[in-house]
């Protein structure tokens, strides 16, 4: 699936993410693969999934803490920032591979692993466009 989305503010990101949160929210550990530059509106898209997910979850990066879990009624939303890590040791040691059974995935800066994203993964890639609201979003999963 592939699936090519243009928006114009950061509302309008986040509600592309809650729609796309509904069709997914039901498969206990999707993972979200995303990527873009800072300020693409990465932490903007998974604010619109925890809107759903974890309804009243406080949505913030988690680039010091490299996760957040945001807790639902009987899921989890693990929130990951990859920006700094740069090896599998690393990795590792967040708890990232223990994350992935536990419940929802989303990871920004999935770039930085590209070794470590699952093969069934949902990609999210977003990029700025021409103004300063335009944004591209592309989601897609072989
Ligand atoms: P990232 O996590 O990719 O670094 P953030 O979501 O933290 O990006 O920030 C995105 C920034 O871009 C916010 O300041 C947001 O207000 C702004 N923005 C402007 N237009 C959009 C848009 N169409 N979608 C998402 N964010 C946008
Ligand atoms: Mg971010």
């Amino acid at each position: 699936m592939k699936y090519e989305f243009h928006t114009h503010s950061p509302e309008q990101t986040e509600k592309i993410a809650s729609d796309f949160a509904d069709m997914i929210k039901g498969e206990k550990n999707a993972f979200i693969a995303m990527y873009g530059d800072l300020g693409a509106g990465k932490t903007a898209f998974v604010r619109g999934l925890a809107s759903v997910i974890t309804p009243g979850a406080r949505v913030k990066s988690p680039t010091y803490t490299i996760v957040n879990e945001y807790k639902g009624e009987g899921v989890s939303l693990f929130h990951f920032d990859l920006y700094r890590i740069s090896d599998d040791d690393e990795l590792y040691s967040t708890g990232f591979y223990d994350y992935l059974s536990k419940g929802i995935c989303v990871a920004e800066w999935s770039e930085n692993t590209p070794w470590a994203i699952p093969k069934d993964a949902y990609k999210v890639k977003i990029s700025k466009g021409v103004s300063e609201f335009d944004r591209d979003i592309v989601i897609e999963k072989d």
